[in-house]
């Protein structure tokens, strides 16, 4: 007769085969294969801002070129979409923050852990403002007794010397492999200083990230004819509800939204103006709040100066 332990498992087990066959998932290999040549984007999470939030994970997006994973953010829960998405750690190349608000960063250091405990065996560099080095140092602290700990109680690798972090100081070429070529340019988001927007150029797609923004000619510049723009957006009309909810009277809040942001129309004017092929929505403010978080509201409101392709943006969603 099987150990109560084990019985729990061989039946979590056969649960996961059931659905597994039910949900068709595609098999490891089958997804290995899938994305083993090409670019492939992936949004892992689509939620702006840092309250609790259920219906849609924080800001993280997922590049894999030729099977190497590059990762741009890392907002609370990263890790796990991942995981959902059946994105493999192992294959984790570098790390991209466009800021150091904790939406976009709360995981970056879960991320990195969790990969070097799913079998993490090369370098990962990471980019991102400063203070992302003494960030990513502090964040070893932190975890100093569990690394320690599996280093001689699991014969784990060093931690440390798998994880490259690298401010950034300049625009321009940041990181280039050969798979991608990464570029930056300044863009502006209230307080939150320096931020930056990533142009992503590999042999089949270029693909840019906004970051957090308000309109920004740099920006334009650096998606000037790009095949997708995953682009932050704000509906202006929500803002007095959002703050009627999360802190009443808050004007420095009120401000913070309206200013550090890019509402709908004026996305619509930097997709236009830098003449992309294709405009992602992300990064949504209001997030989960009904009558503005639909996809037809958002269309609405970023149609109006854009008439390209336009894609509402949802959690684990392959932009193709
Ligand atoms: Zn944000
Ligand atoms: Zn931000």
């Amino acid at each position: 007769m099987l150990a109560p332990r084990i019985r729990n498992v061989v039946s979590r087990l056969a649960t996961a085969v059931v659905i597994a066959l039910a949900m068709q998932l595609p098999t490891e290999t089958a997804l290995a294969q899938a994305t083993s040549t090409g670019t492939h984007l992936i949004l892992l999470g689509t939620g702006g801002g840092p309250s609790f939030k259920k219906a849609r994970a924080q800001p993280a997006n997922a590049l894999i070129v030729n099977g190497s994973v590059y990762i741009i953010d890392a907002g609370n829960g990263v890790a796990r979409q991942m995981e959902l998405a059946g994105i493999p750690a192992q294959e984790l190349r570098a790390i991209f923050i466009t800021h150091n608000h904790s939406d976009h960063v709360a995981d970056y250091g879960t991320l990195l852990l969790r990969a070097w405990l799913s079998g993490l065996k090369k370098p990962v560099e990471t980019f991102g403002p400063p203070p992302l080095v003494s960030m990513t140092r502090t964040y070893e602290q932190y975890m100093d007794w569990d690394i320690q700990l599996r280093i001689v109680d699991e014969g784990r690798p060093q931690f440390a010397t798998l994880v490259h972090p690298h401010d950034i100081a300049n625009e321009g070429i940041i990181y280039q492999d050969k798979n991608v070529r990464v570029s930056v340019a300044e863009v502006t988001h209230g307080g939150a200083k320096p931020a930056y927007a990533y142009r992503f150029d590999t042999a089949d797609r270029s693909i840019v990230f906004s970051g957090d923004t308000s309109k920004n000619a740099k920006l334009v510049k650096l998606a000037a004819d790009a095949d997708v723009l995953v682009h932050e957006v704000l509906n202006p009309e929500a803002v007095d509800l959002m703050v009627a909810t999360i802190d009443p009277g808050n004007a420095t809040l009120k401000r913070h939204m309206l200013e550090s942001h890019t509402a709908m129309e004026d996305v619509g004017r930097v997709a236009t103006e830098a003449n992309v092929k294709k405009l992602v929505l992300t990064h949504f403010v209001p997030t989960g709040v009904a009558t503005f978080d639909l996809p037809e509201v958002w269309l609405k409101g970023v149609r109006k100066t854009y008439a390209g392709d336009i894609v509402v943006g949802e959690d684990l969603m392959e932009i193709k």
